[in-house]
């Protein structure tokens, strides 16, 4: 079960691709200038059971013309780390490596690493963006959108070494070449 806050199908501001992405409901992360306040209220969204997300993501995902990507962000994910690993385990189970997760956290990568479920969400995803969103640090963004402070990091879990990239804007286009060829999935 999982309290969301909206669902968005294109998306192409959380990630390579155009892909699903989830907002959870509910944020315990305070971080300075957020924004996306009106998810931050606990139990104020709407509760969905993971098949019905599945059936609703489907809709989208399964058309010919689209990806199995899917971007988690909120509110908070962490703070509703059970459901979303079970959402996220769905999900590869459905599209297995064709698929492509990451989750958004304001938490840093040590508050993650701590959090009893971490080995099974390291397990499930692909990518996790770490970090509180700073506005005075947010990207002026060009071309792609892309909602972010330069403060954050994208951790690659799917090479099994944690590796960490920045997660500017910019990089999302340059490390295309670099990053997300060797995941087996292209930027577009
Ligand atoms: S994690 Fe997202 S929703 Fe929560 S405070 Fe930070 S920017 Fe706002």
């Amino acid at each position: 079960m999982l309290d969301i806050h909206t669902m968005d199908y294109g998306s192409i501001s959380a990630g390579p691709g155009y892909r699903v992405e989830l907002f959870t409901q509910g944020c315990d992360a305070n971080c300075p200038g957020c924004f996306s306040r009106e998810t931050h209220a606990f139990d104020a969204g709407t509760l969905m059971t993971i098949d019905q997300i599945m059936e609703a993501i489907s809709q989208w995902t399964d058309k010919e013309e689209n990806r199995p990507y899917l971007t988690v962000c909120g509110g908070e994910p962490l703070a509703q780390v059970e459901g979303v690993i079970e959402l996220c385990e769905a999900f590869k189970e459905k599209y297995g490596r064709l698929s492509h997760i990451i989750v958004y956290t304001g938490y840093e990568l040590d508050e993650a690493k701590e959090l009893p479920e971490w080995r099974r969400l390291r397990k499930t995803i692909d990518g996790l963006v770490v970090g509180r969103f700073i506005k005075k640090q947010r990207f002026k963004m060009t071309g792609r959108k892309f909602i972010g402070s330069s403060n954050q990091r994208y951790v690659d879990l799917r090479s099994g070494k944690d590796l960490i990239y920045a997660a500017e804007a910019a990089n999302w286009v340059a490390e295309d070449k670099k990053l997300w060829p060797t995941l087996g999935i292209s930027s577009t």
